[in-house]
């Protein structure tokens, strides 16, 4: 077995692996693959019913004020799509820019209305989270990437937003920690690093604001229409569905989001203490800002990039190779990711 720190698709739990390729083999001895079963299949229902609720168990929200969707397009769709819904003459978007993903939420949304970005990390690379943002009054939404993925910035709080309806993309930090806030308007995630497989973006949206959205969209893209069908108006992404179900479990199991924020606290303090003691190493996000989910990192000595990938290699650390973008090394080490695996990418760098 390799050890996997790839942004994504990314690692899961094995014990998720096995129970999801048995599901594919004979879902629960129905003498049927859950590939070739009906959404509308009582077994469905049931896995549907449960990995609606279980996203509000781990962040201790009701299901009186909040309704969960499972969609399709991935969370770049949750860049327009929100946008389209929300939008009005009377309710604006505001954004917070900090990296490639905020920065393209941005762009989808100016399609559908008046949009402005209230700060920036883009003079500095992204390499840190803007402070001290000053928030209009009036209706609205602030939307922000609470993780930023490939700059391995983070941030350590909910952002202030004033009156504004928050608007968070989650998808590379969900279910790591706990919210410290319990009046988000959207948190949206595509599944694929801490949920599930790739085909499936959860979306949590509270149920006054899901009541104001705008009508006359298109079908797929109303979030009207998706909560009032729980999420089956048209085939839903079956099996990404049932293997978020069973990660999500796999999260209650271990203790749910306190739990693993500790663990997420304890491997990210291995590799970042690493990169500060190692000299041949240096850390690319500023450090109040650091990631515990993406720690991007580089050689000081850049012409042993190669080298160093080729030591990770030999010794079944895979998926370390930093996004083209930002160069050097990222270790996204999610929730599923042991401290053995950290331990085992630390002795690499130590010997190196
Ligand atoms: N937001 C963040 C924070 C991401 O890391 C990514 C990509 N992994 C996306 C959005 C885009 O997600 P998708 O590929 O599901 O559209």
């Amino acid at each position: 077995m390799k050890y996997n720190f790839s942004a994504g698709p990314a690692i899961l739990p094995q014990v998720v692996f096995k129970e999801a390729a048995q599901a594919v083999l004979n879902y629960q001895d129905s003498g049927l693959s859950l590939l070739e079963m009906s959404h509308r299949s009582p077994e469905f229902n049931q896995i549907l019913e449960e990995a609606v609720a279980l996203p509000l168990e781990l962040f201790g929200l009701s299901s009186e004020d909040y309704q969960c969707l499972y969609l399709s397009g991935g969370a770049s769709t949750q860049f327009f799509m929100t946008a389209m819904n929300l939008l009005s003459d009377s309710y604006k978007g505001y954004f917070l820019d900090t990296g490639t993903w905020s920065s393209k939420a941005i762009k989808e949304a100016k399609l559908f209305g008046d949009i402005d970005v209230l700060s920036s990390s883009k003079d500095q690379q992204y390499n840190y989270i803007p402070k001290q943002v000053a928030i209009p009054e009036g209706k609205g939404y602030l939307h922000y990437t609470s993780n930023n993925t490939i700059f391995g910035t983070q941030y350590q709080q909910t952002p202030n937003s004033g009156s504004l309806d928050l608007v968070c993309d989650m998808s590379s930090d969900i279910f790591s920690r706990p919210l410290d806030r319990k009046d988000f308007g959207i948190i949206y995630a595509g599944a694929q690093k801490n949920l599930g497989p790739a085909g499936t973006t959860l979306v949590i949206i509270r149920k006054d604001l899901l009541a104001k959205t705008n009508t006359g969209l298109t079908s797929m893209l109303d979030y009207k229409i998706h909560a009032a069908k729980n999420s089956t108006f048209n085939t839903p992404p079956v099996f990404p569905i049932y293997v978020s179900l069973l990660t999500m479990k796999w999260i209650k199991a271990q203790g749910g989001l306190d739990a693993m924020a500790e663990r997420n606290r304890k491997k990210a303090a291995v590799i970042y203490n690493e990169i500060d003691r190692n000299e041949s190493f240096e850390g690319i996000a500023v450090k109040e800002d650091r990631s515990l989910m993406n720690a991007t990192f580089k050689l000081i000595d850049e012409q042993l990039e190669s080298k160093f990938l080729q030591a990770c290699a030999d010794t079944n650390i895979s998926g370390i190779k930093g996004h083209r973008s930002v160069g050097g090394f990222r270790a996204s080490i999610y929730n599923a990711m042991e401290i053995s695996g950290v331990e085992a990418l630390v002795q690499v760098m130590q010997q190196f």
